[in-house]
């Protein structure tokens, strides 16, 4: 990752890169299937690092293993310059976890005192209240919330201990759009005050919205790392659909087809750019029909860009 290195955004004139975790060559697998396959990953003080990735990427694995949750098959794990299991790292690490699960019965408030009991110096309880925007539901049961005022619970959790570095494993899935956007601001709030943030979401424009960085993790590797202005540029292409007598398998081997698909009676395919593709098409099949050139929205880029690896890797692991 010694690229990493070099394009790392420099936010002020005194930031300097450090590392605060990284994890080398790891491995995982459940059985069959390959979870995390030689995964290299440095994540820098003061940064917001996306990982982002479709469904069974293994952005929860990588977490578990970075909080000492779970141990790899091989390779190594490094936080704070030291293993995650140990007391004196964990003091400093905060997380949400997708099935942070914690008593209804007990009031929000309590809850914070309960988390921020655990860490030798965890916010005033009204500050995190403030930042988690939980203030107003405070004494209230966790039971009765709404799922996306128990998300904001969650995240009060995570950061009632004034954690250098804090995990937030898809903080905003299920949430609406408005939930959504308050959660992302919240998560601003904490990069402004200097923390360290890996965030793992599915969505390329809350990546976008919030990262310093990004990783694209998918079938357990990482396929693209960039700048969000980056990663955009490479994942923003074109969607060609049209109708063609050339079976699915020959419109892939088009060279500068990054993934197709039959939808209805057509194909729809993603590609960086149109006009070679849609040359090629026309010369290899003379009744190509009904063509429509488009510009590719951001979740069909990203899909474009995860599927691109969707090879043997998936071959593997069905
Ligand atoms: P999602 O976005 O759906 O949460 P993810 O990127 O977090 O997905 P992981 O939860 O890390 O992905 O899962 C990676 C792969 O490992 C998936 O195929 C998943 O089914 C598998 N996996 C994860 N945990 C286990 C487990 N405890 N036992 C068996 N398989 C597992």
């Amino acid at each position: 990752m010694s690229t990493a290195l070099a394009e790392m955004p420099r936010r002020t004139s005194a930031y300097r890169p450090v590392s605060v975790a990284r994890s080398r060559n790891l491995k995982k697998n459940y059985g069959e299937i390959v979870a995390l396959r030689d995964l290299n990953l440095e994540i820098y003080a003061g940064e917001l690092l996306a990982l982002l990735g479709p469904n069974g990427a293994g952005k929860t694995t990588l977490v578990r293993m970075l909080l000492g949750l779970a141990r790899p098959d091989s390779g190594s794990v490094s936080v704070l310059g030291s293993d995650p299991h140990l007391g004196h790292v964990q003091a400093r690490v905060g997380a949400m976890l997708q099935v942070g699960r914690v008593p209804e019965t007990l009031r929000v408030r309590e809850h914070i005192d309960l988390f921020s009991s655990y860490y030798p110096a965890p916010l005033p309880i009204a500050e995190t209240l403030k930042i988690a925007g939980i203030e107003d539901i405070k004494e209230r049961p966790y039971g009765e919330l709404s799922g996306g005022q128990k998300q904001r619970v969650l995240f009060g959790i995570a950061l009632c201990g004034n954690p250098d570095l804090l995990f937030l494993d898809e903080p905003t899935v299920g949430l609406d759009v408005e939930a959504r956007r308050l959660m992302w601001a919240q998560i601003r709030t904490l990069i402004g005050r200097g923390k360290t943030v890996l965030l793992t979401t599915h969505y390329l424009n809350e990546a976008d919205a919030l990262a310093d960085r990004i990783l694209v993790l998918d079938k357990g590797a990482i396929v693209a790392e960039g700048t969000p202005a980056e990663i955009k540029a490479r994942a923003m292409g074109k969607q060609v659909r049209c109708t063609s007598r050339l079976s699915l398998e020959e419109v892939r081997q088009i060279p500068g087809v990054l993934s197709a698909k039959a939808d209805r009676n057509a194909f729809e395919l993603q590609v960086n750019a149109a006009e070679p593709v849609v040359r090629e098409l026309l010369q290899r099949d003379s009744w190509l029909g009904d063509l429509e050139v488009t510009n590719a929205g951001l979740e069909e880029a990203f899909l474009a860009l995860t599927q691109n690896h969707h090879t043997d890797a998936s071959k593997e692991r069905n």
